[in-house]
C-alpha cells in the first residue's frame, strides 16, 4: 500500500482553492494513476434496468417520492441486446444498474447473469441496491463479478437523513454489507457525493479513510447535483458555513485525486456527475485526475431519459452509439487507448 497521506494533508487539500497549489494536486493524483494503474481506461457499459425504487433518498429524482416519474423495468432480451452491443463495442464489462427494485426477483437476476456470462464472457457488475447476503450469494454463485454500493457518506446521521430506511424496515449498516460483499468474493466498490448540504471536509476526510480501510476495488465520486423534484433542493442550499463542502466540479476532482493517493490501485471511474456539472470538460478532468475508467451508457433512449437520479444528466437523450463515440472522442484527445478485457483490479 502507498504511503498514508496524513490527516491533516488531507483537509488541507480538501480546503484548498489555490489553482497553483491545486494543479499540483492534479500531476501527483495523474502521476500516481499511470504508475499504479498505467493509461488505459476501461469502458463499462451501463444499463440502466429498472428505475423502480422503494425507497425515498432525499437527493434522488427517481425516488419512490416521485409519484410525476413514469416507470419502466427492462425485459431480459432487451438487457441481452444491451451485453451484445457492449461486446460489439469492444467493452469487457457490463454494469446493470437499478433502483432498489423488488420486482427485480432473485433468481431471475440469478439467471440473467448466467445468460450474459454464457452468452458473452462480459464480466457482470451488479448495482442493485441493499440486498440480502442470501441475495448476494446467489448472485456471486451465478457469475456475478462486481458489486457497488455507494455508502454516499461516512457520517450516519446525514446519511440517515438522506437515505431513510424504509418504514417497516431497520437501517441498514451499508458498510458492514461492503465487508459482506467483499467476504463472499465480490470485487466491492463504494463511493460517495460530494457537497450533500451538512456535508463537512472532516466528514469527506473520514470518507477517504473508510475508503482504504474497506480496501475498495472501485471508487466512484460525484457531486451532488440538486434534482428540482427532491426533499433536498426544496430545503435549498444550507446556510454559509466555513465548513460545509461546495458541491462543485472543483471539490469533487479533489476528492477524486486524493482518492487516487489513498487508494491507488482502485479502479475509479470518470463519473456521469463530474460529466453534466462541466458537460465539456467534466470527463477529461476526471480522467486526468486520478480516474481510470469509464462508464459509456448503454441504456435504450427510450429509459434512459426516465432514470434521472439528477437533473440533466449527461447523455440522457443519446444513443448507445452516440455515448460510445463520445468516449472514444474524449480518450483520443487525451492520448489514452480504451482498455481490453475486463479491466479488474488484480489484472
Ligand atoms: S438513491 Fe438509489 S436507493 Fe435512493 S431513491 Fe435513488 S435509486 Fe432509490
Amino acid at each position: 500500500m502507498a504511503p498514508e497521506l496524513a490527516h491533516e494533508e488531507i483537509l488541507a487539500w480538501l480546503r484548498c482553492d489555490d489553482p497553483q497549489l491545486l494543479e499540483r494536486l492534479w500531476e501527483l493524483a495523474d502521476r500516481e494513476r499511470t504508475h499504479r494503474v498505467g493509461d488505459c481506461v476501461h469502458l463499462r457499459g451501463l444499463v440502466e434496468i429498472s428505475n423502480h425504487c422503494e425507497r425515498s433518498c432525499t437527493y434522488c429524482g427517481i425516488s419512490t417520492a416521485n409519484a410525476a416519474l413514469g416507470r419502466y423495468r427492462m425485459s431480459r432480451d432487451e438487457i441481452m441486446a444491451c451485453a451484445r452491443q457492449a461486446v460489439l463495442f469492444g467493452y469487457g464489462t457490463i454494469v446493470l444498474q437499478a433502483g432498489e427494485d423488488p420486482g427485480l426477483e432473485t433468481q431471475w437476476v440469478a439467471d440473467l447473469v448466467g445468460d450474459i456470462k454464457g452468452a458473452t464472457g462480459l464480466a457482470v457488475t451488479l448495482s442493485l441496491g441493499e440486498r440480502s447476503p442470501d441475495e448476494l450469494a446467489l448472485w456471486r454463485a451465478s457469475g456475478a463479478d462486481r458489486y457497488l454500493l455507494r455508502f454516499e457518506t461516512s457520517d450516519r446521521e446525514l446519511f440517515r437523513r438522506i437515505h431513510p430506511p424504509p418504514k417497516d424496515r431497520n437501517a441498514c449498516d451499508r458498510i458492514a454489507l461492503l465487508r459482506t460483499i467483499k467476504a463472499l468474493g465480490y470485487e466491492t466498490g463504494s463511493g460517495i457525493m460530494v457537497g450533500i448540504p451538512g456535508q463537512t471536509f472532516e466528514s469527506i476526510a473520514r470518507d477517504l479513510a473508510l475508503f482504504r480501510e474497506l480496501d475498495l476495488d472501485m471508487i466512484g465520486i460525484g457531486p451532488w447535483i440538486a434534482h428540482p423534484a427532491s426533499p433536498l433542493c426544496r430545503e435549498g442550499a444550507p446556510d454559509a458555513d466555513a465548513d460545509q463542502v461546495p458541491a462543485t466540479e472543483q471539490m469533487a476532482c479533489i476528492v477524486v485525486a486524493l482518492a487516487r493517493l489513498v487508494c491507488p490501485e482502485a479502479n475509479i471511474p470518470s463519473t456521469t456527475a463530474l460529466a453534466t456539472i462541466n458537460s465539456l470538460h467534466g470527463r477529461a478532468h476526471g480522467l486526468t485526475r486520478g480516474a481510470n475508467v469509464c462508464m459509456p451508457n448503454l441504456t435504450p433512449p427510450q429509459y434512459r431519459c426516465l432514470y434521472e437520479i439528477y437533473p440533466n444528466k449527461a447523455g440522457s437523450s443519446s444513443t448507445p452509439e452516440q455515448s460510445h463515440r463520445s468516449v472514444l472522442a474524449t480518450l483520443a484527445a487525451l492520448g489514452r487507448p480504451a482498455g481490453q478485457g475486463p479491466g479488474s483490479r488484480s489484472a
